[in-house]
């Protein structure tokens, strides 16, 4: 039985978690459990699984939800997250936090020696190399729950960076992929309705509106650089409209590895949760002639120039990929707000990083001080 601490679970990762769990109940265990805001959801989920704890954003909520949750303690806030991370009987945190909440947990469990689960990208393009090397000195695993990256892994299988000629990250391309439809002066008229619609996955309102940027995948590069230890240039993406092959190695003889199932986030949870092993599961099945064909085209950096700043930020490193992260969840809450238009959301993380005298190989604390002075900077930017 493995025990699971999981920090987001009212959200979308957190959801399907739940899911993969309540379809292995002689494999996993959920131990511990963090939400936001949705403190209905909360108690459901608690009452369901009978965790040793949990814990909720505001202390206020967590006051009013002691009498509901028939005697599971609750804490609170950041140091709720932090007891979380290091419960005891905990085996593996899975962190699905959006934003970069999950940082500070996240070092935290691994210095308790648990394995972390990652979906939050935040964490690696943040401080993706204080991460890893604390992984590396504590001995724990840090698991891809990104469909990327577990795809990466899969195919790796523990071979070396050395036998890596390039890493493939597949994009679906978002809702505005044609250019035909979506030409350059249509995409600065976009409304939150619309770059709300993801072609392929149903996902958190962050996430997809990275989707349709494509900051997401400029982060999932940053991500894959951490998590694979390859540099920014052997890590590359292609469009994949159909979201079938999740990701691909190129080996350095020119084979190439790929792993492909239907679009389903239970998948890649499931499998950083049982890993090393595998776990029956009849969730997931893919129809090859269904789909038909699969398709392959070069990203259009044009229209969507999140993907060269990422590349920019993942290659200079240092504190710039904290500032990319940081003015683009800024930029996004601005559109959010229709503060600013959507192609703004890229202009705004451009300026900022353009502002940014880069400290190289920062310490956490100069990491947590630049996310600060990002989201500064991203509010302080005004467009005509
Ligand atoms: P959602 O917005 O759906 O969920 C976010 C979760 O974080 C919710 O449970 C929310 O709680 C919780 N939360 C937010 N702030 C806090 C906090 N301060 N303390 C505790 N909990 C908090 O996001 P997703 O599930 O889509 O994404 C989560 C992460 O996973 C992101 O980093 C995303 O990039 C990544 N990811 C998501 C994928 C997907 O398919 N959705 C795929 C791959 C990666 P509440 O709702 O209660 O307020």
């Amino acid at each position: 039985m493995k025990n699971v601490v999981l920090l987001g679970s009212t959200g979308s990762i957190g959801t399907s978690t739940l899911k993969v769990v309540e379809d292995l109940p002689g494999e996993l265990r959920l131990v511990g459990l963090a939400a936001g805001n949705n403190a209905d959801l909360l108690v459901d989920q608690a009452l369901r699984h009978r965790p040793a704890l949990v814990s909720i954003h505001d202390p206020i909520r967590a006051a009013a939800l002691s009498s509901r949750l028939e005697g599971i303690p609750v804490v609170s806030g950041p140091d709720g997250l932090l007891q979380l991370a290091t419960l005891p009987e905990a085996h593996v945190v899975l962190i699905a936090i959006v934003g970069t909440a999950g940082l500070a947990p996240a070092l935290a469990a691994i210095r308790a020696g648990k394995d972390i689960a990652v979906a939050s990208k935040e964490i690696l393009v943040m401080a993706g190399q204080i991460v890893m090397e604390e992984a590396r000195r504590h001995g724990v695993r840090v698991l891809a729950v990104d469909s990327e990256h577990s795809a990466i892994f899969q195919c790796l299988d523990g071979r070396p960076p050395s036998s890596v000629r390039n890493l493939w990250l597949t994009a679906s391309g978002g809702p505005f992929r044609d250019a035909s439809l979506w030409p350059m002066d249509a995409l600065a008229k976009v409304t939150l309705h619309q770059a709300l619609k993801h072609p392929s996955w149903v996902m958190g309102r962050k996430i997809t509106l990275d989707s349709a940027t494509l900051f997401n995948k400029g982060l999932e590069m940053i991500e894959a650089r951490w998590l694979f230890d390859v540099e920014m240039d052997r890590v590359r993406v292609v469009v994949h409209p159909q979201s079938v092959v999740h990701s691909m190695v190129e080996f350095i003889d020119g084979s190439i590895l790929a792993q492909l199932s239907s679009p389903d986030m239970c998948l890649p949870i499931q499998y950083a949760l049982t890993y090393p092993g595998r776990s029956p599961n009849q969730r997931v099945s893919t129809d090859f002639a269904r789909i038909g064909s699969l398709t392959f085209e070069n990203p259009d950096t044009d229209r969507f120039p999140a993907l060269e700043l990422a590349r920019r930020a993942g290659t200079v490193g240092g504190t710039l990929p904290a500032v990319l992260n940081a003015a683009n969840e800024v930029a996004v809450e601005r559109f959010c707000n229709n503060d600013i238009g959507f192609a703004q959301i890229t202009e705004t993380v451009a300026r900022v990083m353009d502002n940014h005298v880069v400290i190289p190989q920062p310490s956490l604390a100069e990491i947590l001080s630049t996310d600060q002075w990002a989201r500064d900077a991203a509010h302080a930017i005004r467009f005509p």
